[in-house]
């Protein structure tokens, strides 16, 4: 099953159409994306039956994030090795966590404003939480995710890597720095969960490509350790890292600029499209 948000409102997606579940389910769904995930059981056994004949067309510009408002944002740093590697830090015994908050969230074909010359990108796997989970064993994780979407952690690294304590959260939640979509994708229509190519490109030259079998921490062991602290809430999100190929660790350095078109893909999952506008006459940054 594939939903998605279209205009705010909750849809189940076919190949080409959307349906509305507040209609079709006669109210007994609210058309809020975010709602469905505290009902999940309940709604994946109606939309199992669904009748999805009254599906219909829609502008693919009007998709929003499938999660928009979640109460907790996870995000992993340096959870590929190579990242690691090429981002000159160790490789952590423990995962490295952090926030976006949550009005960083944006659409998947949404424009982004460009705070300073110095944003970065980082496409990543993003896992949706689906029941409310306090230690939870890796093999009992998957049954408590909903499902999985595409996601961008776009990242100022000048405010990220800020001197003496660096600023993950804050560098990484400037407005439209969390586009997630198209659709949120729930586990059993993946073919292989731990294994899937993650990979984006801007204006069409590849700049990443990785696969989520390379995680450090495995979408079952972040479930595990997170859940061991703390309690995981339904439509929670966890941006699960970023393999190698940010622009940071090139040399020459490069960062995203006004005009460019930034793809993001998980095959199997979906696509982004973002682009981007020069934001930095509205905004001071400093280092
Ligand atoms: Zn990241």
């Amino acid at each position: 099953m594939r939903i998605a948000n279209v205009q705010g409102r909750l849809v189940l997606r076919t190949a080409d159409n959307a349906l509305d579940v507040e209609t079709e389910s006669d109210g007994r769904f609210s058309s809020d994306p975010q709602a469905v995930y505290d009902r999940w059981e309940e709604f994946q056994s109606w939309a199992s039956s669904a009748d999805l004949s009254a599906a219909a067309p829609f502008d693919t510009q009007d998709l929003g994030a499938p999660v928009p408002r979640p109460r907790q944002i996870f995000a992993i740093g340096l959870n590929y090795s190579e990242h690691a590697n090429e981002s000159n830090m160790a490789a952590p015994a423990e995962p490295s966590v952090f926030t976006k908050f949550q009005t960083s969230i944006t659409g998947p074909y949404a424009e982004v404003s460009l705070p300073t010359q110095t944003v970065d990108w980082e496409a990543e796997l993003v896992v949706v939480v689906g029941k409310r989970a306090t230690g939870v064993s890796q093999a009992d994780a998957w049954e408590h995710i909903a499902g999985v979407t595409v996601g961008q952690d776009l990242s100022e690294r000048t405010r990220q890597l800020v001197a003496p304590v660096p600023q993950f959260s804050i560098g990484k939640s400037f407005p439209g720095f969390a586009p997630m979509g198209p659709d949120l994708v729930t586990v059993d229509e993946l073919n292989s969960r731990d294994d899937m190519e993650i990979g984006c490109s801007i204006n069409g030259e590849t700049v990443q490509k990785g696969r989520t079998r390379d995680l450090i921490f495995s979408v079952p062991v972040l479930i595990e350790r997170l859940s061991a602290i703390l309690t995981l809430l339904p439509g929670d999100v966890i941006f699960t890292g970023t393999p190698s190929g940010v622009g940071h660790a090139r040399r020459p350095q490069r960062y995203l600029a006004p005009g460019d078109t930034l793809d993001t893909w998980i095959r199997g999952v979906g696509e982004l499209r973002n682009t981007f506008v020069d934001g930095t006459r509205h905004r001071t940054v400093s280092a």
